[in-house]
């Protein structure tokens, strides 16, 4: 599945979609053909920022994204838009839906819209997004936005592959009625409070008081305190302040070494992810390991064998 480069460093959509069927392909030939594309593309990756934007179904994300990518596409950035849906469609089909969603951004020529991988584990999901992230980047996308729900661990999956982490909320100032842990609370760079519209406009400031006031009860990173803010998606109110927000985030990051560090450590720890990931598929795979498996587990069951000694005996046969 020959991918051309250069086409696609050219920006080229065709060359770009191609490459990314490569990267979400299962044929282990594939897998080695994407790595080895990406590996030539790294020297021009990471020239953009990324965006990871999380909130309930419902909360108004795809509204929000059209909006906001269309004001980005209006200063001139190329937007790509990248999903990681946890939910595999054996449990019932994805919540975020297909992308025909935001129809009006994907008709500018300098966007790009890509649903969440289909995989079963949202590990995998997750993977291949991050190296869909790196493609764009390569054809010259200079913000990406990774959406996700807030369900499950995908919020932790997506914060850890975004430069800025923002959570969109609904007015209302119960958190139980988000759903919103403390989790996530630490994971936001920033609380876009959507919908402040209409009636909904004081219940959307006191919200943003609420949550601004819970900010200051969490320690955060030195250089930066976590901002509350609201926007009306639909009116295209408040979108362009999140922008600005989003722009002194990364000058500040930038000004204070902080920027490239913590993508330098994301993917140290996405290394160790992926360590782990192969042993255990590695695993998995050995039949002289799973007959093994099954004699130890009957061993440690009964009282015979700890479970150190058993996991020992599994690895040694690596
Ligand atoms: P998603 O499930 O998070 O992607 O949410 P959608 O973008 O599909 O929006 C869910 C519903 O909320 C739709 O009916 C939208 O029209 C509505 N909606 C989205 N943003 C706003 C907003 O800013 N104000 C109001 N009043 N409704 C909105």
């Amino acid at each position: 599945m020959a991918v051309d480069i250069e086409l696609l460093k050219q920006g080229n959509r065709r060359a770009l979609a191609k490459a990314i069927t490569l990267v979400e392909s299962k044929l282990d030939s594939h897998r080695l053909e994407a790595q080895t594309l990406l590996e030539t593309l790294l020297p021009d990756t990471g020239n953009s920022i990324r965006i990871g934007i999380s909130g309930i179904p419902g909360v108004g994300k795809s509204t929000f994204i059209e909006a906001f990518g269309k004001h980005l596409i209006s200063l001139g950035k190329k937007v790509a838009v990248l999903a990681v849906d946890p939910s595999s469609p054996v449990r019932g089909g994805s919540i975020l839906g297909d992308k025909t969603r935001m129809e009006e951004l994907s008709r500018e020529d300098n966007a790009f819209i890509r649903p969440s991988p289909s995989e079963g584990a949202l590990g995998g999901v997750a993977q291949k997004t991050r190296e869909t992230m790196l493609l764009c980047e390569a054809a010259g996308y200079d913000v990406i936005l990774v959406e996700t729900v807030g369900v499950g661990q995908s919020e932790y999956e997506v914060a850890a592959m975004v430069d800025f982490f923002l959570v969109l909320m609904i007015p209302n100032a119960g958190d139980e009625l988000q759903g919103i842990k403390r989790g996530i609370m630490e994971l936001a760079d920033a609380l876009v409070i959507n919908k402040a519209d209409g009636e909904s406009i004081n219940l959307a400031t006191r919200t943003q008081q609420h949550y601004q006031n819970a900010f200051h009860l969490i320690r955060h990173g030195a250089f930066w305190a976590p901002r509350v803010q609201t926007c009306s998606a639909l009116n295209k109110q408040g979108i362009e302040s999140v922008w600005q927000m989003i722009v002194e985030f990364q000058n500040l990051a930038v000004e204070h070494q902080a920027f490239a560090v913590k993508r330098s450590k994301q993917n140290a720890d996405w290394m160790k992810k992926l360590i782990h990931q192969m042993l255990d598929q590695r695993l998995k795979q050995n039949p002289s390991v799973q007959e093994k498996m099954l004699a130890l587990q009957v061993g440690v069951v009964e009282n015979k064998v700890t479970p150190f000694t058993a996991a020992k005996t599994i690895v040694d046969l690596l």
